[in-house]
């Protein structure tokens, strides 16, 4: 479904284990593997002696103690999270509770628009609706540690409080979801919106870093390449969907089958709301009509 992306599936890393991923950078995986979520999340420490978390990751008893082993004997200061769902941001407590560190993100969960009537009942169980930043970032705000330098970058799309965290002296960027090596994220309403996704990737084509560690899978390497990458398979997508239209396909299911050929069953119902994320932004776009909101058993047309 994604051929068209030079995707890198292999991550060499064990659950638990503690990697120097990069000069100045650790990682260590979460065992919570899925379609989603690869072989797990990662989260990642910056620095050495006062140092940063980038994505405490799940609500993992192993997981939490595994990387508050990773950093005994130094002084975890900051907390950043990417993003609010349930495989990165929930352990944060925890980790601020054992190190006293600041949580700094770019806000609590919500979504990417007003809800249409009835959907709220959607909403997804992977929100972490509880978190709560100490303090909230601004796109383009500079957190000076010790020894490290991290720049906040609004990246909002597969959620709408995604930030990519550009560390400088590494010259690479913590990418969150917003772009991984061995997939493209979801990108589903209401939570996520194409058109801030479309919007976040080519703020990062512009950007110079040439690697990128993603919060799941490996590295990102020819980053700005990468994201080219991802920016003309979306482009495609919208093409291959305005063609199924035009042959007459009105609705999401029929056009999931024409396009996700060999699908994981599992992934049927994200692969739909991934088509409906693409169908609100053509909509928005004045190229797709829609009879009423935009919604997953809507149907459309051409304009
Ligand atoms: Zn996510």
């Amino acid at each position: 479904m994604s051929d068209d992306i030079p995707f890198d599936k292999t991550l060499d890393l064990a659950p638990g284990v503690v990697e120097e991923v990069i000069p100045g950078v650790r990682r260590l995986l979460a065992d919570n593997p899925s379609p989603f979520t690869f072989k797990g999340t990662l989260s990642y420490v910056v620095g050495r002696g006062h140092v940063a978390v980038i994505d405490p990751g799940p609500l993992d008893d192993n997981h939490i103690a595994a990387l508050l082993d990773a950093v005994r004997g130094e002084t975890v200061t900051h907390i950043f999270v990417t993003h609010t769902h349930r495989d990165h941001s929930p352990a944060a407590a925890r980790i601020k509770a054992a190190t006293g560190a600041v949580v700094l993100a770019q806000g609590p969960h919500r979504p990417a628009r007003a809800l249409h009537a009835g959907e709220a009942a959607r909403l997804e169980a992977s929100n972490d609706t509880e978190f709560k930043p100490d303090q909230a970032l601004a796109d383009g705000q500079i957190v000076e540690g010790s020894g490290w330098t991290i720049e906040a970058v609004a990246t909002p799309g597969h959620t709408a409080n995604h930030m990519a965290f550009a560390f400088k002296e590494g010259n690479l960027l913590f990418s969150g979801d917003h772009v991984m090596a061995w997939s493209t994220p979801v990108v589903a309403p209401p939570d996520g919106s194409m058109r801030d996704y479309m919007a976040s990737l080519e703020k990062l084509r512009a950007r110079a870093e040439p690697i990128y560690l993603p919060g799941h899978g490996g590295i990102v390497r020819d980053a700005p390449r990468f994201v080219e990458h991802y920016i003309q398979h979306r482009q495609r997508r919208d093409a291959a969907i305005l063609q199924h239209l035009a042959k007459g396909e009105t609705d999401i299911p029929s056009i999931v089958r024409a396009i996700y050929i060999g699908l994981d069953p599992r992934l049927v119902p994200a692969a739909g709301r991934s088509v409906l994320a693409h169908l609100e932004d053509l909509v928005a776009r004045g190229r797709v009509a829609s009879e009423g909101k935009p919604s997953i058993d809507a149907h459309y047309r051409l304009r």
